[in-house]
């Protein structure tokens, strides 16, 4: 349907429209300016030469014209793109990187030391190439060399992984996912039904590239011929200025981001949407932002979709509080029970996610085979859907409890309570919450030795005081006769939090 050099495309069709622009100061590249610089970078990348068919061309550059033009490089080479994060620590850079075993390694003046420290910690089975975009300081990388011809281009099949992006790593180890060019195509175009589109559209970039979030606004530009304005890093006040003078018509914030721009205050006149994802927004948020009269488009998604699975618009925040609304053109979802059976509008389970932006699978294709069902997708998140599909996220199927930010692992809190001889037993889950996210939430077996309900709450809230960090203190105490379990012993967490509702 669509080609692989998604750029080459559009700046045939539109070479005068402005492809690029910095947030901060005044470079800006035309379609066909940007598509230059895409063919003489692609060609000082094939120029250094590699022995495998499908070279692994690795990125640790900030936000910025460098990391567009070598994402439309790697595409109009045929590359794999993997995109590190640059806020891992050294060790864990080095880590990712024996992983992937990249044949290039490309870094910038801002990330060039990071790799210099992290290349000490490694154990390479291979030695890649180590080249920067800047002059380099250290002697072990060398800058790109001056491109001799014209690159050797062996576009991608729309099945071949195009990107290797890294998952938040919010449940584990961050997997590596694979994501093809039709992966990206398909979640651009989907998201232009839902966002729309007009020609003089500018969407502000400020989430880091190696996240889906901030990376996949360059391929939408790209296929809409719209003009894509950087900025290295949010900051509430600087990112506020950018919205109110630069003619912003979009941008894709974090709830937290969202949070402390209201905090701020922004005018933003021409702006039509916010894409707000990536985390639960809160009802509260939400309520603000449409207070201040911000068009705020909640949305779920993850790296594993190439971004969106579903997104609300404004208005139906109002008439369906929290949801993130129907799927994408073309996305399928279904909530499903323990057993993998879809469940009934109004029921909860687990999210199964289908459709053409859905990943051929992770690097390690054991998490690819554990994830994986004939209904799609399984996303490791709680949701409800309505009557009209309209999807709501509850949590993670993952214990962890995520309140005002903080993770509590629901083990910890259970140990500190069941020290207690007062306690039997004891189970931790969270609960929703408006203003937290969630709760942590206690059920308690006493043992029947305490006096009263009254007495044994005090005391457990004591004794949590005096052991745990504030916000891990449960807020909400219940006493059962026994706990809800599996026939294995597993505690039902389920039902746990029926318990409190
Ligand atoms: P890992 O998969 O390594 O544990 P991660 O899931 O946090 O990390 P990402 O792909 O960056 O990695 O994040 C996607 C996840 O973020 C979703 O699966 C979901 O849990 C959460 N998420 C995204 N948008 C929303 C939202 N609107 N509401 C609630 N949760 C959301
Ligand atoms: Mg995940």
């Amino acid at each position: 349907m669509f080609g692989t050099d998604l750029l080459r495309t559009r700046a045939d069709a539109t070479p005068d429209r402005i492809a690029l622009s910095a947030a901060e100061g005044d470079e800006q590249l035309t379609y066909r300016e940007l598509d230059t610089a895409v063919t003489e970078m692609a060609a000082a990348l094939d120029s250094v030469g590699t022995d495998r068919p499908d070279p692994r061309l690795a990125v640790a550059l900030p936000t910025g014209v460098p990391f567009v033009c070598v994402t439309h490089a790697a595409l109009r080479l045929g590359w794999e793109l993997i995109p590190l994060n640059t806020r891992l620590s050294e060790a864990e850079l080095a880590t990712r990187i024996d992983r992937v075993e990249p044949d290039l390694l490309l870094c910038g003046q801002e990330t060039e030391q990071l790799l210099v420290e992290a290349e000490r910690r490694r154990s390479p089975a291979r030695e890649p190439a180590y080249l920067s975009v800047d002059d380099p300081g250290s002697p072990s990388f060398r800058p790109l060399p001056s491109p001799a011809s014209k690159p050797t281009a062996t576009p991608h099949a729309p099945d071949d992984t195009a990107l290797v992006l890294f998952t938040s790593g919010t449940t584990g180890e961050p997997k590596g996912v694979r994501l093809t060019v039709g992966n990206l195509t398909a979640s651009a175009v989907a998201s232009a039904f839902r966002l729309g589109v007009t020609p003089t559209d500018r969407w502000l970039c400020c989430l880091p590239m190696y996240h889906m979030g901030g990376l996949a606004p360059v391929f939408r530009s790209a296929l809409y011929g719209t003009t894509l304005v950087l900025q290295p890093a949010f900051d509430a006040e600087a990112t506020a200025a950018v919205l109110n003078e630069d003619g912003i018509t979009g941008v894709s914030l974090v709830p937290t981001q969202l949070g402390r721009l209201l905090d701020v205050g922004f005018s933003a006149p021409e702006l039509r949407t916010v894409l707000l994802g990536g985390a639960p927004a809160s009802e509260s948020l939400l309520d603000r932002a449409a207070d201040a009269g911000v068009p705020v488009y909640p949305t779920y998604g993850m790296t594993e979709t190439a971004s969106q699975v579903a997104t609300a618009r404004p208005a139906e925040h109002r008439d369906h509080p929290g949801t993130v609304g129907q799927p994408l053109y073309g996305t399928s979802v279904a909530v499903v029970d323990p057993d993998g059976d879809p469940v009934d509008p109004g029921g909860r389970g687990e999210v199964v996610v289908s459709g053409p932006t859905v990943t051929p699978g992770y690097l390690d294709p054991e998490r690819t085979a554990e994830a994986t069902s004939s209904l799609g997708l399984h996303t490791g998140d709680l949701g409800t859907c309505d009557e009209d599909g309209r999807l709501w996220i509850l949590g993670r199927l993952d214990e962890t409890i995520i309140t005002g930010g903080e993770l509590v692992a629901p083990a910890t809190v259970a140990e500190a309570i069941r020290d207690l001889s007062a306690v039997a037993d004891v189970a931790v889950v969270g609960i929703e919450d408006e203003e937290w996210g969630e709760q942590v939430a206690a059920a308690i077996v006493p043992s029947g030795s305490h006096e009263s309900d009254r007495e044994l709450r005090e005391q457990v809230e004591r004794h949590c005081r005096e052991r745990l960090a504030d916000y891990k203190i449960p807020r909400r105490i219940r006493f059962v006769e026994s706990l809800p379990r599996t026939q294995s012993g597993t505690v039902e967490r389920e039902r746990l939090r029926e318990l409190f509702e």
